[in-house]
């Protein structure tokens, strides 16, 4: 139940397993990292949160689960939401005969 509120009331909106992980040892409870994934999946398998992928190498999580495009810092690997939907308003035509149903794209940025 632990991790489901701190999941819940997170004010950060992307974090990871390691960083539930890491907030539950600052509170001295010890949770496995398995059993923090296992509710990640989860609850992104509910649509409770969005699965992030982007090219780093470890799974990001989003508690907005709004379609919504992300930039990713290059060097620092910070994700931060794009504000602005003119990507959305006119995406890519689909093969005919479908649709987009979830939009997932992240844009990488450098100095
Ligand atoms: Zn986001």
């Amino acid at each position: 139940m632990l991790i489901v509120e701190m999941i819940l009331s997170r004010e950060k909106s992307h974090f990871s397993a390691e960083d539930i992980h890491d907030e539950l040892n600052d509170r001295r409870h010890v949770i496995s990292l398995a059993t923090i994934y296992n509710t990640l999946h989860e609850f992104s398998e509910r649509r409770i949160i969005r699965t992030i992928n982007i090219l780093i190498n470890k799974t990001i999580y989003d508690r907005d689960i709004g379609n919504h495009i992300h930039f990713i810092v290059e060097d620092t690997k910070l994700i931060l939401d794009a504000f602005g939907k003119a990507v959305l308003k006119s995406p890519p035509i689909c093969p005919a005969g479908m649709e987009i149903a979830y939009v997932d794209l992240a844009l990488q940025l450098r100095f």
